[in-house]
Parts: structure tokens; sequence; C-alpha cells
């Protein structure tokens, strides 16, 4: 079983527990209303007894299902297992609490049928039913029980006649209803939980084999980018010599040709790099998160594009709360993320401009804020940003150098770190990208 199955699972039963606090209060609410507006002479006692005994085995069913999900391991069947328990224990309360409170005269045994379908939604079919005939058992047995006097019988005086729980056609009619009820409720609510559970099931698996076909699409990108670099590379190695003169003399034309295509060689190359980066970071499946000192990365980060800024005549600022420190992560892809987003805002950013670099300490999470004051992005271009290959026409004009990718790049690697990234911009004032990382 996959880990999201595992936690759907676990979702379940905490629902589970969710539906049970309400219960519990509606409980309490409604004898109180009984008893003190309606006046409706009630036991009290063993009912807030009963709902007492609800609620604590609702807190032990929360812990259990808290202990679950800290360790994952059989699942499923231990899932089912503790919902079928609680199930059942709460059928037998209802049980309970409608003895007390007018058993077959009391409405509320219609309540069942809401545990009918809960059952049906966390439970197979089969268990469902099983489930159906033990309420039914449960039911007729209390009926019965009362009808020819086993237990006593506890009126809802000043509500309905006291008598009926003693008419044989009452007390078969409601229970052939009741009965008949449950079953149909049953039948229904599994067959559509069942219906949503296999529609589920192909769309994983639809899923499934859509990411499959994008890795084997990202690995023969892969493969080909590598193979385009190398021969880049040695095309390079072999144009180098020549226009610097090394193999004999050029004219002027001949050096001009020569140094365009070296140029235009240099920028296929980037181009390479960073679609080799993105492939490779798609390719990877999980990542070996290690402890490291973001200080230091920072540290590093900020001597170079202090010096790429300097060249540009543009400022930068670095400011960190003191409380930054060690963070989870892979150092190299966070650095590089960093890079990318600090890069774009020296290139998008006319010289004069001012770059700068925000962390911010927010208990759990950090959140980097970098800011330039350049040409800013179109609200037209904002949603595509993150596209991978995406370059807004304005970038284009204003730097040739670029693949599109930078983004797309820190993009995964954020959200690969359970982060989010975002940019807030305006045309001609200037941008400012966020990312968001646990600690
Ligand atoms: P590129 O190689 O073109 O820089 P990126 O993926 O890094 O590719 O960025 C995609 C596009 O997002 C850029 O072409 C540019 O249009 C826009 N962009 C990114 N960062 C900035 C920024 N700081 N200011 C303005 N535009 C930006």
């Amino acid at each position: 079983m996959s880990s999201r199955e595992s936690d759907q699972l676990i979702e379940r039963l905490f629902w589970l527990v969710r539906l049970r606090w309400i219960a519990v209060i509606g409980v309490v609410l409604t004898v109180l209303f009984a008893d003190r507006v309606i006046g409706l002479k009630l036991p009290v006692f063993p009912l807030v007894g009963i709902t007492f005994i609800l609620a604590l085995y609702n807190l032990i069913f929360y812990l259990v299902a808290s202990r679950i999900e800290r360790n994952l391991g059989g699942v499923q069947r231990r899932v089912e297992r503790i919902a079928n328990i609680q199930i059942s224990l709460d059928l037998m309360i209802l049980t309970a609490l409608i003895h007390f409170s007018g058993g077959i005269e009391n409405p509320f045994i219609f309540y069942f049928i809401f545990h009918m379908i809960i059952g049906s939604i966390l439970l197979s079919r089969r268990a469902s039913f099983l489930q159906a005939t033990f309420a039914v058992f449960l039911f007729v047995g209390m009926v019965g029980l009362e009808y020819w006097g086993v237990i006593p019988h506890y009126p809802l005086l000043g509500f309905i006649p006291a008598t009926l729980y003693n008419s044989w056609f009452y007390v078969a009619g409601v229970s052939s209803v009741f009965v008949t009820t449950l079953y149909i409720s049953v039948y229904m609510a599994s067959s559509i939980s069942n219906k949503l559970r296999e529609r589920e099931k192909s769309l994983e698996e639809a899923n499934r084999l859509l990411e499959e076909k994008d890795r084997i699409k990202s690995e023969y990108v892969l493969r080909v980018s590598h193979d385009i670099k190398e021969h880049i590379a040695a095309i390079q190695i072999c144009v180098d010599p020549v226009v610097e003169g090394i193999t004999g003399p050029l004219n002027a034309k001949q050096k001009d040709l020569l140094e365009r295509a070296d140029r235009r060689a240099s920028k296929l190359l980037f181009f390479v790099n960073a679609l080799l980066e993105i492939t490779r970071i798609k390719l990877t499946r999980q990542l070996k998160m290690e402890s490291f000192s973001l200080l230091e990365v920072l540290e590093a980060i900020k001597e170079d594009i202090k010096s790429k800024a300097r060249n540009k005549n543009q400022t930068f600022k670095m400011e960190v709360d003191p409380s930054v420190d060690r963070i989870r992560g892979v150092r190299v892809y966070i650095e590089e993320a960093l890079l990318n987003l600090l890069h774009n805002s020296i290139k998008y950013t006319p010289e004069g401009g001012a770059i700068s670099l925000k962390v911010e300490d927010r208990r759990n999470t950090l959140r980097i804020e970098i800011k330039d004051s350049g040409i800013g992005i179109s609200t037209e271009d904002l949603p595509h940003i993150f596209d991978e290959f995406y370059r807004a026409k304005k970038a284009c004009q204003l730097e040739k150098m670029g693949s599109g990718l930078g983004t797309s790049i820190a993009k995964k690697i954020v959200e690969m770190h359970g982060g989010g990234i975002w940019v807030e911009s305006e045309e001609g004032k200037g941008t400012t990208f966020f990312i968001e990382i646990k600690k």
C-alpha cells in the first residue's frame, strides 16, 4: 500500500473520531434540552454515564490513530480492525442511549443509519453488512427484551404515549421498517463508496502510468542532452586554439566568424547544462536530506552575488534573522535555487539597480525573499514564469543568454523540499521571489 493510501486511511480514522466528538456534544445537549427545556423525565445519570464512556473510548481511539500515524506499517488491516471495533462500540452506545430514553418510542432510532453510512465508507462491503446485522441484533434485542419485560422500559413521558413499546403491531411495524432501512442504506452507501473507490484506483493507475511515461521521457532527454553536451564541448576544444591564433594567424573575417561560432557554442552549452540539471532533478525520486548550515551557504553566495552586482553598478543587501542557521535539505540544491533567482535579479535589473536577499525565521519555516528593482514581469507573463523554457519578451530583449529553465529548476527544488515558491512583480518597478521552506 502506498503511503498516500495509508495517509488516507488514517485520515478516515481521525474523521470518525471527529464525528464522535460531535456526537458526544450532541447527546449531552439533547439530554439537557429534553430534561431542562421540554421537561421530559429522562434517566439523566445513565445517559450522561454512557456518553462519558463514549467520550472516553473516543479519546483512546484518537490516541491509537495518532500512534498508527507515527509508525505506519501493515496499516490497512489495523485501520479496518479499529474502524470495525469503533463502529461496533458506537452501535452499542447508541442502543444503550436509546434504551434509556424511550427505546422504540425514541425517534432517534433512525440515527443508526448514520453508522451504517459511515461503515459503508470505511469498511469493505461484507463488513458493512455484518455491522448492519449487528445493529439489527442490538436493536431487535433491546426492543424484544423491553417488550417481554426482561429489561425495564424508560418512557419518554410527555412526548409519546408510553405504551407503544408494548404494542405488538407498533413494535413489529417499526422494527421491520427500521431493519429494511438499515440494509437498504448500507446497500446504497456501499455501492456509491465502492464505485468511488474504483474510480480513485483507476485515476491512481492512470497517474502512475503518466509518471512512468514522464520518467522514460526524462531519461531519454538526459541521454540525448548528455551526448549533445559532449559534442559541443569537443567543438569548443577544437575552435578555441584556432580563435586564439595558436594554429596560425587568422584574417579579421575568419576571426569574427569563428568567435561568433564560439559564442553560439557557449550559449548552447549553457542551455544544455540547464536542461541536464532540470532533467536530473526530475529523475531524482527521493532527496538525501541532511542537516546543513544555511548561514554558511548564504555567506558563500553573498560574495559571488556581490561581485556580479558590482559589475553592473548594482547594490546587493543581505538581511538574515540572527536565529537562522541549520536546516534539513540538500545543500547543493538549495544553493542552486537561490543562485538561479539571484542571477535572474541581476540579469533583469538595469545598471544602478538594487538587489536584496532577506531570510526570515518563522518558527517552523523560513521565508526567503529575493527582491530587485528591475524590469519586472508583465501580468500576462506572470502566470508562466515557472513554466519550463518560458522567457518573457522583454527579458529576451534585455538578455540574450537564457534557457527559460532557471525558475523551473528553483521551483522543482523547493517543492522537493516540501516548500512553496511564488512571485510578485510590477512591470518597470521590480520583482520579488518568495520561498518558504520547512526548517
Ligand atoms: P532565463 O534563463 O530566461 O532567465 P528563468 O527560468 O530563470 O529563465 O526565468 C524565466 C523568465 O522569468 C525569464 O525569462 C524572465 O522573463 C522572467 N524572470 C525571472 N526572474 C526575473 C526577474 N528577477 N525580473 C524579471 N523577470 C524575471
